[in-house]
């Protein structure tokens, strides 16, 4: 009974760059779901479905999602990049795009 499960959720990808600093970086997408060890290169997953980082629902990854770390799906893209007249959601995208470049800092830090 103590096998190991098979996969059958949709993947939820976070972006990681796998060269040091000051190399041209190469992105790959890892699963962050917990007990998955599921990755693909940045090519790779582009069309695979993903969980959006926003809004927790399914979506296609498109080569535009390969742009954040933490992919979102298109509903929530163009909430994020064209509402500029919210304020809110101004801010909201300030907060997600330190999100970004941390993860970019600390990645580059890991390897
Ligand atoms: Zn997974
Ligand atoms: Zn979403």
């Amino acid at each position: 009974m103590a096998k190991r499960r098979k996969a059958t959720h949709i993947h939820q990808y976070r972006r990681f760059n796998i060269r040091k600093s000051g190399e041209e970086p190469y992105f790959i997408f890892k699963c962050q779901i917990e007990g998955c060890t599921h990755h693909v290169s940045r090519e790779m997953v582009v069309g695979n479905q993903s969980i959006c980082w926003n809004c927790t629902a399914p979506f296609q990854m498109s080569y535009k999602a390969t742009y954040l770390a933490k992919p979102v799906c298109n509903n929530c893209r163009s909430r994020k990049y064209s509402d500029t007249k919210d304020d809110g959601a101004k801010e909201q995208q300030k907060v997600m795009s330190i999100e970004d470049r941390l993860d970019e800092i600390l990645g580059r830090d890991l390897f």
